[in-house]
């Protein structure tokens, strides 16, 4: 298996495969779900096309906790058997899935009642300990109160009684579920991003494939498949619908997370704070740390949910309760919404396979799949596509994703291991390479030898430089990105790690990305000033004080690939 390049006349030739050829999965939406269909599906040896309408990860699985874990709450309900899913899969990825992805990341739990407290939530975390086999992880353990605040000197002293650390993983999610969708090319996939699924094609009852427009044309291509599977999140209605109503039902309900830098809140472990309802994080990501998040139920735009002033306002009133210097508006860099897919009342009677995820046929043909959680998408992707397999002839081979590593995984532990090396021939500084391979894995000697080629790829992006120029490039030649906004949201995360939201970086991306794309100088203008009004849209609705308002602002700029297709 070679990696594939998601270039441009990869996508021409994998829409060109989807014209021509019968296809025995259809995967529709291209975020972790999906991904992982195709890659389950592509690695059974099946033929597998799928399409999806914006980018890869473009829907909720970029706007994630980027937590993989368990879910400590879900002890409180005693559902053992999903959490000690959830935490098999996070040690799958540390260890064998997507271990330059996956990392270990420590969380404070402070304490704050009675005696009875420390032995309640100590014996939870415990369990999750437990549960999780902890082998790939450092122990939890219980701090008094002077050894949490050496720990997180940002707390306050009276904020605390004590204190638990615990250990649990990280990824990103957007590049993680990029990277699915670019293995389960290599293993024979066809994957088409702005590729939007407008209507089924249908033989009496039975759907037998999808009409499909490219959005970057205009053109309209019909996909025919044994079993097409609907794997489209918080749109998994509106899809149904084209067919008629279906058992499976999806409401969406809006998470926010902000951004601020590392400096603004002093400490070696991020938090785990008890809200009124829920929980809030303060997870350390990089340079910066991410808070969130909000719950609170969406039916405006899915596309561009929009965090509104009061969700920015709240985040930061929960945690200022704890900080010895409260954040502000000022310290936020970026901020981000998410849509949670959440099975709705309906689902009830479906052939529920967890509490979390349904997937049924719900038309003869079409399999749909929804709810869960990012941690558990490989383990839904393998029901999703055992139920389709039913209905295909011949039998088909188990899954096969719990031993296949993701592209930059193969070979990731011992390219690691030689980082000084790399850095001495390829003459960038280690914690480049260390940058490099902690995003591309072992792919990683993919950018070094176009750094070799041309060594101002190896200089930093003016205006967001963490980033070195190859991986704007990268992203357009290898990584499937077809717009600016592509690279500054999701094979980066410019846009929320900066305090301009990457506006100043967007020239020169837009720049480093036009010959690959092939766009001219109008072309490029036109990106980046869609990716402008982009920014200003969101800060304007960032502005107002409730959902509809934010929702009206944020709508001021349409989306960049409705304006390609028009
Ligand atoms: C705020 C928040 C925090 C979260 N934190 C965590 C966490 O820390 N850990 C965890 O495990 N889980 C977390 N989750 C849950 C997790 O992110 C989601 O369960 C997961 O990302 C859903 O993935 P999906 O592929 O089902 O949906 P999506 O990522 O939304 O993918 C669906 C795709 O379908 C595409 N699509 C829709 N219609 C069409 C069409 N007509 N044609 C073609 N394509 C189409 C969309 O464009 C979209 O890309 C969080 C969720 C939220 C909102």
């Amino acid at each position: 298996m070679r990696p594939i390049a998601l270039d441009p006349s990869y996508r021409s030739a994998a829409l060109e495969r989807m014209r021509s050829t019968t296809h025995d999965i259809l995967v529709i939406g291209g975020g972790v779900t999906g991904a992982g269909i195709a890659l389950d599906a592509a690695t059974r040896g099946l033929s597998t096309a799928l399409v999806e309408q914006r980018d890869l990860s473009s829907g909720t699985s970029s706007r994630s906790s980027k937590l993989l874990h368990g879910g400590l709450r879900y002890l409180e309900q005693y559902d053992f058997g999903l959490v000690r899913e959830a935490l098999r899969e996070r040690d799958l990825h540390l260890t064998t899935l997507a271990p330059h992805l996956a990392r270990p990341v420590s969380f404070l739990f402070p304490l704050t009642g009675a005696a009875w407290e420390r032995a309640y939530i100590g014996a939870g975390i415990a369990l999750y300990d437990t549960l999780g086999g902890a082998r790939n992880m450092p122990a939890h353990r219980h701090l008094t109160r002077t050894g949490a605040l050496r720990l997180v000197p940002a707390l306050r002293a009276d904020a605390l009684r004590g204190a638990i650390r615990y250990y649990d993983a990280q990824i990103d999610d957007a590049r993680h579920t990029m990277e699915i969708a670019r293995t389960a090319a290599s293993y024979g996939a066809a994957i088409a991003t702005s590729a939007k699924v407008t209507g089924f094609l249908r033989e009496g009852e039975r759907v037998v494939g999808a009409h499909v427009t490219d959005l970057e044309t205009g053109e309209t291509l019909t996909v025919r498949a044994s079993q097409v599977i609907n794997a489209t999140g918080v749109w998994t209605d509106e899809l149904q619908e084209l067919v008629g109503r279906g058992r499976i039902s999806v409401r969406a309900s809006k998470g926010i997370h902000l951004v601020v830098p590392r400096d603004r809140i002093i400490a070696d472990s991020g938090l785990i704070l008890r809200t009124a309802s829920s929980v809030l994080f303060v997870i350390p990501w990089g340079r910066h740390w991410i808070i969130g998040t909000t719950d609170t139920g969406w039916d405006l735009d899915l596309a561009h949910p929009a965090a509104s002033r009061s969700d920015i306002d709240y985040l930061l009133d929960e945690v200022n309760t704890v900080l010895r210097h409260p954040l502000t508006h000022e310290d936020v860099e970026g901020v981000y919404a998410g849509l949670r897919p959440l099975l709705s009342g309906e689902s009830d009677a479906t052939s529920t396979l967890s509490r979390e995820h349904a997937v049924a046929t719900t038309a003869p043909g079409l399999v749909t799949i929804a709810g869960g959680k990012y941690t558990t998408y490989r383990v839904m992707a393998e029901d999703a596509v055992d139920l389709a397999a039913r209905s295909l002839p011949g039998r088909v081979p188990d899954s096969v994703t719990d031993r296949t590593p993701l592209l930059g995984a193969i070979g990731y532990f011992a390219l690691n291991n030689r980082r000084h090396e790399l850095a001495a021939t390829s003459g960038l500084h280690v914690v480049r390479i260390e940058h490099l391979l902690g995003r591309y894995g072992s792919l990683t000697e993919e950018l070094l030898a176009m750094v070799a080629d041309d060594p101002t790829l190896g200089e930093p992006i003016p205006g967001a430089e963490d980033h070195l120029k190859v991986e704007a490039v990268y992203a357009a030649s290898h990584e499937g990105a077809l717009h600016l906004d592509d690279v500054l949201t999701r094979r980066t995360r410019i846009s929320i790690e900066t305090f301009d939201r990457g506006v100043g970086a967007a020239p020169e991306v837009a720049r480093l990305m036009a010959p690959v794309l092939g766009w001219d100088d109008e072309r490029v203008v036109r990106e980046v000033a869609h990716y402008e009004a982009r920014v200003a849209a969101e800060r304007e609705s960032q502005r107002q004080g409730d959902d509809l308002t934010a929702d009206a602002a944020r709508l001021g700029a349409p989306d960049v690939r409705a304006a390609a297709g028009t």
